[in-house]
């Protein structure tokens, strides 16, 4: 399906916007406010096994020959995609454009319709994250993607709009602008690796640590910007996700599961987004890779959306203590 989706110049930002009218033809595309049940017709879910013809042909198909265990499929109302390059186009002074060139992918999480990534068990995360890995190959491969976004959104509230667990891989023809402000991050931190840095500090300091197996550790990072939100940062420094050992992704895959089954125990709540951050491909400046794991607990609010600053009701200390069920054995206001 060919669409008609662009890039949009703010001007008074300097962010690009992405207008993908067909989008709002996808079923239910408007999240409710809170976490209401999916709504159900009567059409077998596309997702599940049986439906497999009513998406495009598969990207990537992992598992016996026969049956399968994850795929990657097209998304079918893609936000970006085609392959011309990324020039701008001036209309006005102020109306700068470009083509939301690109590719957008759904990455089906397995077979069974109702085990999200806190349900499915560590081998099947690992055939997960090598098709993550697979599909960012692939990408940095592309002329005209430059970085990949990875994301899953589980629950309505976290904007999914399919019930049937699944992630998506969006590569884009530019570096948006939240890489490009931790990418400046990396490169104000003097003194090697901001996040190896931070394994390290918090290893000593223990008190936001809610994982750690050698290879992966989980934090309530010390900035949390929304209650419970964590950082997965896998312990070797190695910039870009698809150039990570199988064993490293296994682990992160694992950890992650780890992190939202107490997330899910702690709050009772399951609604989460997952971020994932690798350096743009052709990058030459510092990064490491890790993954953000943002539940949806609360809504962003005016103040927030004028000034960019976060309110946070729970400290990251109080936060990491609530969901491994530790004793306060430290005082919140340690460092
Ligand atoms: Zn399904
Ligand atoms: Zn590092
Ligand atoms: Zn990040």
């Amino acid at each position: 399906m060919k669409t008609n989706n662009q890039l949009r110049l703010d001007p008074l930002t300097g962010r690009w916007i992405a207008v993908a009218e067909g989008r709002s033809y996808r079923p239910s595309a408007f999240a409710p406010d809170s976490d209401l049940p999916f709504h159900h017709n009567d059409l077998p879910c596309p997702f599940c096994p049986g439906s497999e013809s009513s998406s495009p042909p598969a990207l990537e198909t992992y598992g016996p020959s026969g049956s399968w265990t994850v795929r990657v499929v097209p998304n079918l109302y893609p936000a970006f995609d085609g392959d011309e390059p990324m020039v701008t186009t001036t209309k006005g002074p102020v109306f700068t454009q470009a083509p939301a060139s690109g590719i957008h992918e759904v990455l089906i999480l397995s077979q069974d319709h109702a085990s999200g990534w806190a349900d499915l068990d560590d081998r099947q995360l690992a055939v997960v994250m090598s098709a993550i890995r697979d599909r960012m190959d692939a990408h940095a491969h592309s002329k005209v993607i430059r970085y990949s976004q990875v994301i899953v959104n589980h629950g309505r509230s976290a904007g999914a709009s399919m019930e049937h667990p699944h992630g998506q891989l969006l590569g884009i023809s530019f570096v948006p602008r939240e890489l490009s402000d931790e990418q400046a991050g990396f490169a104000r931190f003097v003194g090697g690796c901001v996040l190896c840095a931070t394994i390290e500090l918090e290893r000593t300091a223990g008190s936001r640590m809610i994982c750690d197996n050698d290879e992966v550790i989980v934090i309530a990072p010390y900035w949390s910007a929304v209650p419970f939100e964590m950082l997965v940062i896998p312990t070797s420094h190695s910039a870009h996700l698809h150039l990570s050992s199988p064993s490293t992704l296994s682990e992160v895959g694992s950890v992650i599961n780890r992190a939202l089954r107490m997330l899910r125990e702690a709050t009772g709540h399951s609604a989460y987004n997952l971020v994932f951050h690798s350096s743009p491909y052709r990058a030459f400046g510092n990064f490491h890779w890790h993954v953000h794991i943002l539940p949806k607990l609360t809504t962003k609010a005016g103040f927030e959306l004028g000034t960019g600053v976060a309110i946070n009701i729970v400290s990251p200390e109080d936060a990491a203590q609530t969901l491994t069920g530790s004793p306060d054995l430290l005082d919140n206001e340690a460092i």
